[in-house]
């Protein structure tokens, strides 16, 4: 196996601690790799950096294509514009991917979910146009264009192609938001009949969405929307099947692929030792996937459906009803690798 060169963001809070254990995975599975370790976020600052995204972290990324990283933790209503804004930008990892399924042996509501969202990751209300027009007034504008839109409707047509998934609905809200969200639609609409017309295209206005999603999240397949529904949606659905920390994620550009959990930093549990690693070994195995090293990827998968199913509290983490430190989980997983 050619020795890859990934790019490693830990990030900050428990992003240290969770990319630490997927490291250990990924060794122990016989991946065979040099890491390029560089800062973002608020841990950026600390290591004396002046800003939550040096320069040498985007040029990292540019130069092998290829990272995984920690959440990061963005101050609320102040401070520096987000990391994950900026990188997804900067790089063009124009589309989010999410894959949310239910696994063995953790108990939820709802059995045999099995959807992805595919969330376009480089405008609308995200795009940090925020403006105080008059003392007590300010605006924050939502950016669609036909050039983003049609782009993230053909990546989702083109997955649902690729995986065998046989339905995308989008949500929306062109109800109300007549041109942007409208704009969405429409070039959803043109993808799916001038180039994919063999696969069942639906919309739905997300409130209605969400409802149906809680009620049974089933009858969702590949669920495509913009930024922030994409956001929200995504935290929705990983409640569904055992919450955030086991559900994986990766932003995808033409040049480069960054792959990292949906949650974020926690600072709630950071330095407890608790935090779950799973979901981001599980981003770590979509890389792989990604990287083709489809054999070590299958391994991975196949440990992490062991320790489940086997279901033992004393080798999972808190979130998932057991005792285990985000260590001893790993361990526990490293021994099912065989
Ligand atoms: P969060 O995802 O960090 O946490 C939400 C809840 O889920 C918390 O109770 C937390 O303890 C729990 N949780 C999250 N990951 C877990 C894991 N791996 N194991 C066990 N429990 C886990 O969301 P938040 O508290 O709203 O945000 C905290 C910070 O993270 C904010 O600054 C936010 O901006 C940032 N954030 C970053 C990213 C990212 O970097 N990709 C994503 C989302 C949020």
């Amino acid at each position: 196996m050619a020795k890859h060169t990934i790019v490693l963001l830990p990030g900050d809070g428990i992003g240290p601690e969770v990319t630490a254990c997927a490291r250990r995975v990924l060794d122990a599975a016989g991946f065979s790799v040099d890491w390029v370790i560089v800062p973002a976020g608020a841990s950026a600052l600390d290591q004396g950096f002046d800003n939550v995204l040096p320069q040498k972290t985007i040029e990292a990324i540019q130069a092998h294509k290829i990272a995984l990283k920690g959440p990061v933790t963005t101050p609320v209503g102040k401070g520096f514009k987000s990391v994950n804004v900026q990188l997804r930008q900067k790089l063009n990892l124009y589309a989010a991917v999410r894959p949310v399924r239910t696994l063995p042996g953790i108990k939820t509501r709802y059995e045999n979910v099995d959807l992805v969202i595919i969330r376009e990751n480089t405008e609308g209300l995200y795009s940090g146009i925020e403006n105080e027009i008059v003392p007590g007034v300010v605006t924050s504008l939502k950016v669609a264009s036909q050039a983003a839109c049609t782009r993230i409707a053909r990546y989702a047509f083109k997955y649902a192609t690729e995986r065998s998934r046989k339905k995308v609905t989008v949500f929306h809200k062109a109800n109300i938001m007549k041109l942007s969200d409208g704009l969405f639609l429409d070039c959803a609409r043109k993808v799916h009949q001038a180039e994919f017309p063999g696969i069942e295209y639906s919309e739905m206005i997300i409130d209605a969405g969400c409802m149906k999603l809680v009620q049974d999240p089933t009858k969702m397949d590949l669920l495509l929307m913009e930024n922030l529904y994409g956001d929200l949606i995504s935290d929705l659905c990983a409640g569904l099947v055992g919450g955030l920390g086991v559900v994986p994620g990766s932003n995808i550009g033409e040049d480069a692929a960054v792959f990292e959990a949906v949650h974020g930093s926690a600072p709630d549990i950071a330095g407890k030792g608790i935090a779950n690693p799973l979901a981001v070994i599980m981003s770590a195995v979509m890389m792989l996937n990604h990287l083709r090293e489809t054999k070590i990827a299958a391994k991975i998968k196949h440990a992490y459906d062991q320790l489940l199913t086997e279901g033992d509290p004393a080798k999972l983490t808190r979130d998932l009803g057991g005792t285990a430190s985000g260590e001893r989980f790993t361990d526990a997983l490293i021994s099912f690798l065989g």
